[in-house]
């Protein structure tokens, strides 16, 4: 099964310590296994997609502007990868099997040519890490599901800054999305 790698929102405004939305510890703790399973995915070819936040600056109209402090705005160091992973990115981001996008929902599918770029690949197994487990990798997740993919989860890639919904979520992912919780 031709398989791809969703990275969702592991910038450092979601993971820094003075990030503007940060998941704070357990979002730093996961830094060595993302890059891990980043770099792996890079190695042997298979496709490699960053989904990242990006917001404009004052954007009123957007539903996020009533739930959360500003984050991730476009031109801002928030929205850099966090840790080694902006490295390993960098190394490797004119890479034909890696693909960066912005996305300004919470689901990496959403207003986005994700699912254009792994139909193109034939791609039916999604592995998806990063932050928040149970808001932008849900979200993601759900939609993955919808739209008929196989989803894997590596669980020490994922983490929020709310331990009940990140253990709800992997749970959800499991008995619900039909996941493979590694
Ligand atoms: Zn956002």
């Amino acid at each position: 099964m031709k398989r791809a790698l969703i990275n969702v929102d592991y910038t450092y405004d979601f993971v820094a310590e003075d990030g503007k939305l940060t998941c704070g510890k357990p979002g730093q703790a996961i830094e060595e296994e993302i890059v891990s399973i980043t770099k792996e995915f890079i190695d042997v070819g298979d496709f490699v997609t960053f989904g990242i936040d990006a917001h404009e600056e004052g954007d009123q109209l957007h539903p996020e502007s009533a739930l959360f402090p500003p984050h991730n705005i476009v031109g801002t160091k928030g929205m850099d990868l966090y840790g080694s992973l902006q490295d390993l990115y960098k190394a490797h981001q004119h890479d034909e099997h890696v693909f960066y996008f912005e996305k300004t929902r919470y689901s990496a599918f959403a207003g986005t040519n994700l699912e254009i770029k792994l139909r193109e690949r034939n791609i039916e197994e999604v592995y998806i890490v990063g932050v928040c487990t149970d808001i932008c990798v849900l979200h993601t997740a759900v939609d993955a599901y919808n739209k008929g993919f196989k989803i894997v989860i590596p669980q020490n890639a994922v983490a929020s800054f709310n331990p009940t919904g990140h253990t709800w979520a992997l749970e959800h992912f499991k008995r619900t999305l039909g996941a493979k919780v590694i």
